[in-house]
C-alpha cells in the first residue's frame, strides 16, 4: 500500500475517528483474535459498516505478512444484503483507505465485479458471497468474513450463517464476525451460543414523534405536503422521506421541486440509480438550501446520510411475500414493522435533536407486526433448494436456519425443481440442475437458457433474458411526454407478446450502435440497455462454460418467432395463463387457479387463448406482466409430464388441454402404423 497520504486521507481520518466504534477498537481486535465468532451490535451509523472490516483488515495483514493460499492475497469479506449499499460503501472505504476502488478495496454484486488480484478487502452481496461459495465450499481465500446488516435476515444471510457454522469447523483459521443493528440481537445470540457480543452504544439525540390525527387516505399526498409543511415552519435541517419504489420516487422528487424550487435540493435514492447520483446524497448541504432526500428502505439501516433532522415515515415499503398454495410470489408495498418504524424516526437524531413525521396514527402504529418476518419465510424456496443442493447439503430439513421455512414451502420448491429436470426421482441434483445452479437467475429462466438450442434460438433467449434481468428498459413520464413515449414504444411492440418486444428493443439498440442520444429520443432507459448488453457477455461466458450452442434461428423465416415463443415455454411453462369464456385469463395450476389481468403495460393486440407470463404482480388488482402468446398444443409437446390432465382440477382449460392430449395421442398412434 501507498506510504504517503494524501491531506484528504488525514482530513477524513479524524472524522472517522470520531465514530462510535472506534472507541471500541482495542476491544474488538483483541476479541477477535481470541475468538472465532464474534457479534457486533452497533445503532446505525456508528460506524459498523465502514470501520470494522477496516480494523479487521489492518489486524490480518499485521498477522500474515506472507501471502495467502496459492500465492494469492488473503481477503476479507463483508456481506451487504445490497448491491447498492455494497458499491456505495466500497466506494467510500477505498477514498477513507486513499487506494483507488477495485485496487486494494473493491466490490461483487451480481454481473458486476469490480476487484483484482490486488484486493485485500472485499464488500460483496451475500448472495454473491453465495455463489463463491458454490465454487469453493471451504471460502479458500477468506481469512475472516464480515456478514454485515444480519438483521435484515435476508434469506442469503441466513443461508450463509447455516453454512459458515458447517465451515467454521473444517476451518479453524477462518474468522467470523457478524454486524446487526440493535435489532433481534438475542435470536443471533441463541444461534450462536456461546459467542461474545460487543455492543456499541451510538450516539443517538432525543427524536420527538408525531402521529396523524387520522388515517391517511393518500400517502404520496400526506407525504408531498408534510415536506412542504416542515420547510415552511421547522429550522434548518435536512429531510428524509421514506418511500417504496423507483417511479413514487421520482414522481414524488417532480412534485416537491415544483412546489419549492431551489429553495430545497431534492434528491431520490434507490438502487438503480446510477452511482454518480448515489454519491450525491453524501454532499454536504449548504447553508441556505435543505436537502429533501426522497429514498426506499435503502436508507432505513443500509446507508447512513448525514446531516437529517426531520423524517418523514408514510409507514409502507415493497416486500417479497410468497404463498405456497398459489405458488405466487410478489413484491407488494406493506404496512412495515414497529421495528423498521423506530429505525426510521432513529435517522431523524443522529446529529441533534430531530423529528419523525409518522402519516399514520399511533392506534395503527400500537397494530404493525413487532418485526419484519425473515425473508425465507416469505420466499419461493425453489432458488434456495437449488442452492443448497449445490452446495452439498443433503437433507435439508436438518440445515440448521435461524428460522427454518414451512415444509410446505420446501415441498413446494423440490416439486417444482423435479418438474424443471434440476433434481431426480430422489430428489438428487441432476446435470441439468448442476447447470442451472451455475446461472446466477431463477431457475426458470437457466432452464430456458439451457435448453434453447433445442429451439435453435439461444441467441434470441439470451437477449431476451438479459432484458428480464435489468430494470425496465422503457421510460414513461407522467403528463406531457406519456403519448410520445407511448408511441414510441409501439414502434418496438410485437404483436405476439411483450418478451418478443423486449427483444426488438435490445436488437435496435445495437443496430444504432448503444447510442445514447437514440435511446433519449425513444424513451428508452440507456443505463438499462448498457446493463443488459454487459448482462448477456456474462451468460454467453458461462454458455461456452458449459459448452451450450449459440444458435439463431434464420431471421426471414416464418419459424424465427414460434421457436422463441416455444423456447420462451420451455423454461417458463409453469406459468401460463388461459383466456376463459368470462373473458378473463386463469391462471393454470394444479390448484388454486387465479383470476389474473393481463398488465396494462402489454403490447398485444388482441387476448389470445393462452400466455406465458414472466411475472405476477398483486396491487389493487392480480396483474401478469410480460406476457407472451402461446399456443396450447405447445404445453403438451414440451411438458407432457407437467400437463398430464390428471395432474388439473376440472375446468375449461382442463378440457381443452384434454383435446390436445388426445390429438397428440392419435398422431403418435398414426405415425406408428406403417400399413
Ligand atoms: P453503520 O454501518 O454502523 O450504520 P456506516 O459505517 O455505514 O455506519 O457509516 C459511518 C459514517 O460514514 C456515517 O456518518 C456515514 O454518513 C458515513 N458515510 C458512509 N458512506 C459514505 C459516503 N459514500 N460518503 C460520505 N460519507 C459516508
Ligand atoms: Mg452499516
Amino acid at each position: 500500500m501507498k506510504k504517503t497520504y494524501s491531506g484528504r486521507y488525514f482530513e477524513i481520518l479524524e472524522k472517522r475517528k470520531n465514530l462510535p466504534v472506534w472507541v471500541h477498537k482495542e476491544e474488538f481486535l483483541k476479541t477477535l483474535k481470541e475468538n472465532q465468532i464474534v457479534l457486533l451490535v452497533g445503532e446505525t451509523g456508528s460506524g459498523k459498516t465502514t470501520q470494522i472490516p477496516q480494523f479487521v483488515l489492518e489486524a490480518v495483514l499485521n498477522e500474515n505478512p506472507s501471502s495467502g493460499p496459492k500465492g494469492k492475497k488473503w481477503l476479507v469479506g463483508c456481506t451487504q444484503p445490497r448491491r447498492v449499499a455494497a458499491m456505495s460503501v466500497s466506494r467510500r472505504v477505498a477514498e477513507e483507505m486513499d487506494v483507488e476502488i477495485g485496487d486494494e478495496v473493491g466490490y461483487t454484486v451480481r454481473f458486476e465485479d469490480c476487484s483484482s488480484s490486488k484486493t485485500v478487502l472485499k464488500y460483496l452481496t451475500d448472495g454473491m458471497l453465495l455463489r463463491e461459495a458454490m465454487a469453493d465450499p471451504l471460502l479458500g481465500r477468506y481469512k475472516v468474513i464480515v456478514l454485515d446488516e444480519a438483521h435484515e435476515r435476508t434469506l442469503a444471510t441466513d443461508l450463509l450463517f447455516g453454512l459458515l457454522k458447517q465451515t467454521l469447523v473444517s476451518r479453524p483459521d477462518l474468522k467470523l464476525v457478524v454486524m446487526s443493528a440493535t435489532l433481534e440481537a438475542d435470536k443471533f445470540q441463541n444461534y450462536f451460543t456461546g459467542v461474545p457480543l460487543i455492543k456499541v452504544p451510538g450516539r443517538l439525540y432525543p427524536v420527538e414523534i408525531l402521529y396523524t390525527r387520522e388515517p391517511q387516505r393518500d400517502y404520496l399526498e400526506a407525504a408531498i405536503n408534510t415536506v412542504i409543511q416542515i420547510h415552511e415552519s421547522e429550522p434548518p435541517g435536512d429531510v428524509l422521506v421514506f418511500l417504496t419504489g423507483e417511479e413514487e420516487i421520482e414522481d414524488t422528487c417532480r412534485r416537491i421541486a415544483s412546489k419549492l424550487g431551489d429553495q430545497v435540493n431534492v434528491m431520490p435514492l434507490y438502487s438503480t440509480l446510477s452511482p454518480a447520483m448515489q454519491q450525491k446524497i453524501f454532499d454536504p448541504t449548504t447553508d441556505a438550501v435543505r436537502k429533501i432526500v426522497v429514498s426506499t428502505n435503502i436508507a432505513e439501516t443500509s446507508l447512513t446520510i448525514d446531516g437529517i433532522v426531520y423524517v418523514v415515515d408514510p409507514g409502507f415499503s415493497k416486500q417479497k411475500l410468497y404463498h405456497p398454495n398459489t405458488r405466487v410470489e410478489s413484491l407488494l408495498v406493506s404496512p412495515i414493522s414497529q421495528a423498521s418504524a423506530d429505525q426510521r424516526a432513529g435517522r431523524a437524531g443522529r446529529t441533534q435533536p430531530g423529528k419523525c413525521f409518522r402519516l399514520y396514527t399511533e392506534k395503527s402504529f400500537k397494530e404493525l407486526e413487532k418485526q419484519t418476518y425473515a425473508e425465507i419465510l416469505r420466499s419461493n424456496l425453489a432458488n434456495t433448494v437449488l442452492t443448497l443442493k449445490r452446495l452439498g447439503v443433503e437433507n435439508l430439513l436438518h440445515f440448521d436456519l435461524i428460522d427454518p421455512p414451512a415444509p410446505d414451502t420446501l415441498a413446494r420448491a423440490l416439486d417444482d425443481l423435479y418438474h424443471l429436470g434440476a433434481l431426480d426421482d430422489e430428489c438428487n441434483l441432476t446435470k441439468t440442475g448442476e447447470m442451472m445452479s451455475e446461472f446466477p437467475l431463477d431457475p426458470q429462466m437457466a432452464k430456458m437458457i439451457i435448453v434453447s438450442p433445442q429451439f435453435n434460438c439461444s441467441n434470441e433467449i439470451l437477449s431476451v433474458s438479459a432484458m428480464l434481468s435489468v430494470p425496465n428498459c422503457f421510460i414513461r413520464p407522467r403528463g406531457e411526454g406519456q403519448k410520445a413515449a407511448d408511441k414510441a414504444k409501439s414502434m418496438f411492440s410485437h404483436i405476439d407478446g411483450d418478451h418478443l418486444t423486449l427483444l426488438n428493443v435490445f436488437h435496435a439498440f445495437l443496430q444504432h450502435n448503444q447510442n445514447q442520444d437514440w435511446c433519449y429520443e425513444n424513451f428508452i432507459n440507456y443505463r438499462a440497455m448498457k446493463s443488459a448488453v454487459n448482462v448477456r457477455e456474462q451468460l454467453v461466458r458461462i454458455m461456452s462454460r458449459f459448452q451450450i450452442k449459440l444458435c439463431s434461428p434464420d431471421f426471414n423465416s416464418r419459424d424465427y418467432y414460434v421457436n422463441i415463443r416455444k423456447a420462451l415455454l420451455a423454461g417458463y411453462f409453469m406459468q401460463v395463463a388461459h383466456l376463459e369464456r368470462t373473458g378473463n385469463y386463469l391462471t393454470f395450476r394444479d390448484k388454486d387457479d387465479q383470476v389474473v389481468h393481463l398488465h396494462p403495460s402489454n403490447c398485444l393486440e388482441y387476448k389470445p387463448e393462452w400466455v406465458v407470463y414472466n411475472e405476477y404482480v398483486l396491487t389493487s388488482r392480480n396483474f401478469i406482466r410480460t406476457v407472451t402468446y402461446i399456443q396450447g398444443e405447445w404445453l403438451v409437446d414440451i411438458a407432457p409430464d407437467y400437463y398430464k390432465p390428471a395432474n388439473f382440477p376440472n375446468s375449461e382449460a382442463k378440457r381443452v388441454l384434454q383435446r390436445h392430449c388426445k390429438k397428440r395421442r392419435l398422431s403418435e398412434e398414426r405415425s406408428c402404423k406403417i400399413f
